[in-house]
């Protein structure tokens, strides 16, 4: 029988949630080895197991050491992926578990949110060669003295991605818990279509935006590789959602999908002198302690004094007040305020470059039904809107169905 070269599948949470779930999980991987001479298998944590573990750690201490974390938080990983190699042996498919460090995944020497560097892809190869299933602990790899590093939470989808680069895969599979990727999070709306397929610079917005279907970096590293993305539900054999180079969609609407991300603060500091170096000042000091800033927006009063607003993760809120406050009373300004009752609801397609109008048409939704919109940020493919957070799902509805998201493409409007 013809057999493809090789497949990288990676399996979340829910779906190795528990001995029944690896087994069933195991059942797949053991069909992929009939139709692929090389598989490797990437696993998340069971559950909520990652959550649990950070809980643990805290119960030691408010501020563990960053090295022990990661060390502690990264064995989630571990647990899943022997156990499925157990599972895999159970029926007859040779197969080997390896961590991040085993597998070669060599990452900076950051704990957290370290970026991978490379794979030294040796061993791999090695087992691959003598017939084993690779079941690969995603999540994490070594630093350059070989302790383990995590690369951020919602990582082993990169894990995936990144071992698919290496190995020079065509396709890398996602296994979670929906069927694909919808219009908007299936979760919060009933009626959101599932997408056949997406390109990879809708999806990316999406992903950076909140869609936590697909961590960003994974997305952006199949791009830079070429890799199609297949994300696809664990609890069916139906086909999912393709991420790839521009699809045939972005012709037929505008719209792609739309995101609610209600995890963010607002910070504005009041009245400061219009001065260059001003808004240097500020966000430079954020970026020293690692705070992302996402949206800004200066707006010019009378006089030379100016209000600049923006948002923060609004786990880091308390942190970008004090310093924003610091700054303000260096500066002589009025104040600070910050306020976390804040929704962010996002727009993405590839199809607004052609069509004028996107803007207005979201704006004059949210403005008929008198939802006041506090920030704008736009890029070329979408519309971002802050607005009060008790608002939140009612403007996702109706930007929903505004935008006709609700309906298949090719389904009469
Ligand atoms: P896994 O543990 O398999 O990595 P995640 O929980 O990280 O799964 O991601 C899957 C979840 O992403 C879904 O359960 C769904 O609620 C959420 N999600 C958010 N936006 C979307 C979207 N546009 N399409 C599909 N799922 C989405
Ligand atoms: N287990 C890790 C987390 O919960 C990584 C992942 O699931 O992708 O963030
Ligand atoms: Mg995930």
């Amino acid at each position: 029988m013809f057999k493809h070269d090789i497949i990288i599948q990676k399996y979340g949470g829910t779906s190795v949630g528990s001995p029944e779930r690896i087994k069933a999980v195991a059942q797949r991987v053991a069909q992929s080895a009939k139709l692929y001479k090389h598989v490797v298998v990437v696993v998340s944590a069971m559950g909520d197991t990652t959550d649990d573990l950070i809980g643990l750690a805290k119960t030691m201490s408010s501020s563990p050491s960053s090295r022990e974390y990661d060390q502690l938080i990264s064995t989630g990983e571990n647990i899943s992926a022997s156990l499925l190699a157990i599972g895999l042996q159970e029926i007859g498919v040779p197969a080997i578990s390896l961590t991040g460090p085993q597998a070669g995944v060599k990452t900076e020497n950051i704990y957290s949110r370290a970026k991978i560097l490379r794979v030294d892809t040796g061993r791999i190869k090695c087992e691959l060669s003598e017939g084993q299933v690779v079941v690969v602990a995603g999540f994490q790899g070594a630093t350059e003295n070989g302790d383990v590093a995590t690369i951020g939470r919602g990582g082993s989808d990169t894990s995936a991605v990144v071992l698919a680069a290496a190995l020079g895969a065509e396709e890398c599979e996602i296994y979670t818990d929906v069927d694909g990727v919808y219009t908007t999070d299936p979760r919060l709306i009933s009626d959101a279509t599932k997408l056949t397929e997406i390109s990879y610079d809708e999806m990316l917005e999406l992903a950076s935006l909140g869609a936590k279907v697909l961590h960003p970096r994974s997305v952006e590293c199949a791009k830079e590789n070429q890799i199609i993305l297949h994300v696809r539900s664990s609890f069916s054999q139906e086909e999912g959602t393709r991420v790839k180079e521009d699809s045939q969609m972005e012709i037929q609407r505008a719209v792609t999908g739309i995101t609610l991300n209600q995890e963010e603060a607002k910070i504005a500091i009041l009245k400061v002198p219009d001065q260059p170096g001003i808004a240097g000042k500020l966000f430079t000091r954020l970026a020293d302690v690692n705070i992302n800033v996402d949206m800004i927006i200066q707006s010019v009063e009378q006089d030379h004094i100016n209000n600049i607003t923006f948002t923060v993760n609004a786990d880091d809120l308390a942190q970008a007040a004090a310093i924003t406050q610091a700054v303000a009373d260096e500066l002589g300004a009025k104040g600070v305020v910050t306020d976390d009752n804040i929704a962010k609801l996002s727009i993405v397609g590839v199809g607004m470059i052609s069509k004028a109008g996107i803007a207005a048409q979201m704006f004059e939704v949210l403005g008929a039904k008198g939802i006041n919109i506090q920030l704008i940020s736009t890029s070329e493919i979408k519309i971002s809107c802050v607005i009060e957070k008790q608002f939140a799902k009612e403007a996702l509805v109706l930007l929903h169905s505004a935008f006709e998201l609700d309906q298949k493409i090719g389904s009469p409007s």
